[in-house]
């Protein structure tokens, strides 16, 4: 699932790649993938549009468009942005020849045949599959929104109603806004595990499971350990954790597991950097114990038992 890193990765390979671009118009192959407002109205309102900034805030991808609106893409499980060159064309005969395998994978989409039977192209790339939206770019680009389990959202605002858009979002943890301050009184008053409430996006916004779990091992902390019984040394350490562990993620170019892929259709590095998440029965870093894997709050959840123990406060 993308990330804090993966989303700002994404925003910065957008940036140099689309701002001053214009959006021709948008195919909708899967339509619950947009969430405001009706298609209708979507497709009408955003044709033409130029694209004028690109910024993160959480886990949402923010487009700026011409006509004081806002596009919101948010790739929950496995959504992924990428940007194809002009020369491509989409197949959507499937749609009507076999509509049960068109509700999986979408439309076919293939380079423009040359008239030569050449034809030397990836096309059978599973990056270019799963595809539920299309942006046309006036230049011949397309930029696709890929999306396997189709939980994603995508939506058109007035810039005016951003806030309304992006629902009750915490405090952005790569800010100055974020201090251990903040943090401390963020979990004050909180007794679930800590684990379940770095997930909680209305505290942090940001973090999911992998940056969760590498934060909680670099300040030694147990992830059942209730949010309000943290000292302020421990506090201090999390949120040096939390701040260390997303920027080296999005050094990396983001956390690549299965889905996760650039907008060049790259896995990012930082798989080879985690130190828990995915770890189970790997020695700690540290400490050389087998790494366990617990389930919080229906979260896998990755640990090394004896860095981080559960101590009852
Ligand atoms: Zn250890």
């Amino acid at each position: 699932m993308p990330e804090l890193p993966e989303v700002e990765h994404t925003a910065r390979q957008l940036r140099d790649a689309i701002i001053g671009a214009k959006i021709r118009e948008v195919l909708v192959f899967w339509e619950n993938t947009i969430g405001h407002p009706d298609l209708p109205d979507f497709l009408a309102e955003i044709a033409d549009r130029d694209i004028l900034s690109v910024r993160r805030r959480g886990k949402f991808l923010i487009l700026d468009l011409s006509g004081e609106l806002i596009l919101t893409i948010h790739r929950r499980m496995t959504g992924n942005l990428l940007l194809l060159p002009p020369g491509w064309e989409i197949d959507t005969s499937l749609k009507t020849s076999d509509p049960f395998t068109w509700n999986i994978k979408g439309p076919l989409i293939h380079r423009y045949s040359t008239g030569n039977a050449e034809t030397t192209t990836d096309e059978t790339s599973s990056d270019l599959l799963y595809c539920r939206v299309c942006f046309n770019l006036a230049d011949g680009r397309r930029l696709l929104y890929t999306d396997p389990r189709k939980f994603g959202r995508i939506e058109l605002w007035p810039r005016e109603r951003e806030q309304e858009a992006l629902k009750s979002l915490g405090t952005e943890p790569l800010s100055e806004d974020f201090t251990p301050e903040i943090l401390a009184k963020s979990l004050s008053g909180r007794k679930s595990p800590i684990k379940q409430v770095l997930l909680n996006q209305e505290v942090i916004a940001g973090l999911g499971n992998i940056y969760a779990d590498e934060a909680l091992y670099y300040a030694s902390i147990h992830p059942l350990r209730r949010a309000n019984s943290l000292t302020p040394a421990e506090v201090q350490l999390l949120h040096e954790g939390i701040v260390s562990v997303l920027t080296l993620g999005i050094e990396h170019g983001g956390t690549s597991f299965s889905e996760y892929r650039d907008l060049w259709g790259e896995a990012g590095d930082n798989y080879n950097h985690v130190r828990v998440y995915h770890q189970e029965g790997k020695p700690c870093l540290r400490c050389s114990t087998p790494i366990e894997r617990i389930v919080v709050a229906q979260r896998s959840t990755h640990f090394c038992p004896k860095c981080q123990k559960l101590t009852l406060v």
